[in-house]
């Protein structure tokens, strides 16, 4: 049995009030709270071990590399990785993808070359491909969707050719909450010899996600969306392609031996992680996996997916809503209009209410084009949410649109 009451006392910062209402926090896909345990595991290695990495003979320098390296195990386990070394620890989703076009895209990729995205893509996953393709003349192509937020498998197969190298793809919108297939678009994309990169930012928190069985080649998630510190994130890269892939940057750790003519680099993952790693945050980041798996992934999908369905069923109730997003088993975030009023005042007024949601174009213009939208307001669940929060939600919306 899933007891959310004992689950909300793990999180200090749920029992808070704002403008003297209890918090209603919503704004899970942006980051999560933090559990205890993590900011427990993170405060006893800055008082008891912390010693630079790595590099040190001492005793505190050993503890602090063995706390570090466990944690890229830890990550291993997570997402089921063959080796350790394929998990190279980064500031979050935006540099693991950024990585992956500075350093396999420059090294990679030629003018005419393709790389397939997605019309829901985050612009950390557009973004860092336009840079490229301002560099070397890649082309860019975007597989579309229906109006309920599925991607065109068709229209997939149709762009894929011998051009393509890579296909990049959100494993869940982080606005439509559609879960996309990618195990299968994987496969599409490997016949066609090409790879194919996953953003797990918002798929990671929700659900059981295995590398192996995704069959994907590189995959990015954000350490602060699955409970973890800010400032850590992961990038899964399949050996084989890091072992061919160039540094990113240079510095301390990442370097075989240095001369003045000459310098070679160190393997993988360590080729990747430049200077000081934040070995505090990936400490912080195994307590909070440890955390997620204490409690069940099973359990914690079947939980969200239950608030989820009850939050789109009880928003569909008010009048002038409009929902995007509408696939079955979508997940953990609800993005919404309501009749002519503002995300932006709606957002402010929810919040006088104590109800914190996000409004805006969600770092997803291209998608909020193709909706027709500047914006919407957005809902977004994780393993504390209760019924009572989307109730007061639902009520919150209601009374702001009769104010209107
Ligand atoms: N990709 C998706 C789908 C996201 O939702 C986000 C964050 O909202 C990101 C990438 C970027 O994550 P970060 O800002 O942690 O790098």
């Amino acid at each position: 049995m899933y007891d959310i009451s004992a689950v909300r006392e793990d999180f200090p910062i749920l029992g808070r009030e704002v403008y003297k209402r209890p918090l209603v926090y919503l704004d899970n896909a942006a980051t999560t709270q933090k559990p205890r345990c993590v900011v427990e595991a993170m405060t006893n290695e800055y008082y008891t071990v912390n010693a630079n990495v790595h590099r040190g003979v001492h005793y505190l320098s050993g503890q602090a590399t063995d706390l570090h390296e466990a944690a890229r195990e830890r990550v291993r386990r997570f997402i089921n990785a063959r080796r350790a070394d394929e998990v190279v620890f980064t500031r979050g989703t935006t540099e693991s993808i950024n990585l992956v076009a500075a350093t396999w895209g420059e090294a990679f990729l030629q003018a005419g070359d393709e790389v397939l995205l997605t019309v829901m893509e985050h612009h950390s996953d557009i973004v860092p491909w336009q840079l490229l393709r301002e560099r070397k003349g890649i082309v860019l192509k975007v597989v579309p969707m229906t109006d309920s937020g599925e991607l065109d498998l068709e229209a997939y197969g149709a762009l894929l050719s011998p051009r393509t190298k890579i296909v990049c793809c959100a494993h869940v919108s982080n606005v439509l909450g559609t879960v996309n297939p990618v195990k299968r678009m994987a496969e599409m994309a490997h016949a066609q010899g090409a790879l194919m990169l996953v953003d797990a930012a918002q798929s990671v928190p929700h659900f059981q996600v295995d590398v192996q069985e995704l069959g994907c080649d590189f995959l990015a998630f954000s350490g602060h969306k699955v409970y973890g510190p800010t400032g850590i994130g992961v990038l899964y890269g399949r050996e084989e392609l890091l072992e061919q892939m160039p540094p990113y940057q240079g510095g301390g750790e990442m370097i075989g031996r240095v001369t003045w003519e000459h310098t070679t680099f160190e393997r993988p993952p360590f080729r990747f992680e430049a200077g000081t790693p934040d070995y505090v945050g990936t400490h912080g980041l195994a307590a909070a996996l440890d955390y997620v798996d204490k409690l069940g992934m099973e359990q914690i999908h079947a939980h969200e997916q239950e608030i989820t369905r009850y939050a789109m069923e009880q928003m569909a109730l008010i009048p002038d809503m409009h929902l995007y997003g509408t696939t079955a088993g979508k997940d953990a975030v609800v993005s919404f209009n309501v009749g002519n009023i503002h995300p932006l005042d709606l957002g402010t007024l929810l919040d006088r209410l104590g109800i914190a949601i996000r409004t805006g174009h969600h770092c997803a213009q291209p998608l909020m084009e193709r909706c027709g939208v500047e914006g919407m307001a957005r809902a977004s669940f994780a393993l504390y949410t209760t019924r009572q929060e989307v109730d007061a939600l639902v009520e919150g919306i209601d009374r702001v649109r009769k104010m209107f």
